[in-house]
């Protein structure tokens, strides 16, 4: 269940091979029991459960039925006679009644988000609430419901919720009716909304209020106060980064040690070959130093470059899609013909650098996304501040 999309290809592809199911219990049990299947047969995603009625010996030939549907779609089967977990429930027979209760999986630690985590203070007071109102929706039977209650009390204690807040909770909990409980709520219909992001910090609480009571402002333009509806405009939390995201990347270079290098092409007709610097790290005016990303040429394409000036040591940063050797015979050609330049920093590398300059691509682009690369150019362009950039 990797992908946000896996749950509905998984239901789409199991519903069309329960199709397939039936018709094939009609033809070797007959419709009867066909009928039976059909309206018995429960399932979440690939977790299916049924109450068998006929002998085991015909259960587990109905189970290779279910195997022979589809060779890479296969089920193992779990049956008992007294009780049944399916999915978090533990279905029980009790005289001629079936009961439901909890049912947690072994491993489970009951490890809710403890109460001082950094999350907006809606989302954890609602999680008792939450909790408690499925114990109710899922026991019934008072005195097993009360004590499932206590037990998921004693649990939020561990996880530092307020005593009072998990009571109340468990409180409006019991208070619902259980005929409101069982009933699915069909989500209303989201309708066009303006969010204002902002990453949550618990000291920026009221960042959204202050935001809100500068809408009279856009609001003295007509036709932003018809698209800006106060109504419209809902508060939207972007998550702060946590420690995973922080200490771990969603990549892994195949090998960390690796590193990479700028290097001449060595074509004896390139005329780039002159002009390029090769190492595998550029040492800027400013005295940072870069250490290149990806091994690269003067035949390398999608790359950021820095230009020098020989004479006074200032630089120029650009970017280009083509390789880099036709991009310098672009620079070559505006700095030997006035008429022809669009950029100024071609001025200065003919007046002052005497036609002359140093080449360095220090940063490959992996994609081929012209805006990208420009928005990289930019970003080192801030960082770097290149001098010729700004004539
Ligand atoms: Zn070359
Ligand atoms: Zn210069």
């Amino acid at each position: 269940m990797g992908t946000k999309v896996a749950p509905t290809y998984a239901t789409l592809v199991m519903g069309f091979l329960e199709e397939k199911l039936y018709r094939k219990v009609d033809t070797q049990y007959g419709t009867v029991f066909g009928e039976y299947i059909r309206t018995n047969w429960r399932r979440y995603l690939d977790d299916c459960f049924i109450f068998w009625s006929k002998t085991e010996e015909e259960l587990i030939h109905f189970h290779q039925l279910l195997n022979d549907i589809h060779p890479s779609i296969q089920f193992t089967m779990d049956m008992q006679e007294e009780k049944l977990p399916f999915l978090d429930i533990m279905i029980i027979k009790k005289d001629n009644d079936i009961i439901t209760d909890l049912f947690y999986k072994k491993t489970d630690s009951h490890q809710y988000l403890i109460f001082n985590s950094c999350h907006p203070s809606h989302t954890k007071r609602n999680i008792p609430y939450n909790l408690a109102r499925r114990v109710c929706t899922i026991v019934l039977e008072s005195s097993l419901r009360d004590k499932r209650l206590e037990e998921l009390k004693s649990f939020l204690i561990k996880q530092q919720y307020p005593e009072k807040l998990i009571d109340a909770a468990i409180i409006k909990a019991k208070n619902i009716p259980i005929t409101e409980l069982r009933t699915s709520k069909e989500k209303p219909e989201q309708k066009d909304v303006i969010p204002f992001v902002v990453t949550h910090n618990p000291k920026n609480e009221k960042i959204f209020n202050v935001a809100k009571q500068f809408l009279p402002i856009l609001h003295q333009s007509p036709s932003l106060r018809s698209l800006f509806k106060p109504q419209d405009f809902i508060h939207s939390r972007r998550q702060p980064l946590n420690l995973k995201k922080l200490l771990t990347r969603a990549k892994f270079s195949s090998n960390p040690d690796e590193t990479f290098k700028v290097s001449k092409c060595l074509d004896p007709r390139c005329g780039t070959c002159k002009f390029i610097l090769e190492g595998d790290t550029f040492k800027f005016k400013s005295g940072r130093i870069f250490r290149v990303n990806e091994n690269m040429t003067c035949k390398s394409k999608n790359l950021i470059y820095c230009m020098t000036c020989p004479s006074c040591g200032e630089e120029y940063i650009g970017q280009t899609g083509t390789k880099l050797a036709d991009r310098v015979r672009v620079h070559k050609q505006q700095i030997k013909d006035p008429t022809v330049r669009n950029t100024p920093c071609s001025a200065h590398f003919d007046n002052c650098g005497h036609g002359k300059f140093t080449i360095f691509p220090f940063y490959k682009v992996k994609s081929d996304n012209e805006n990208l690369r420009r928005a990289k150019e930019h970003f080192f362009i801030n960082i770097f501040k290149p001098k010729l950039n700004r004539l």
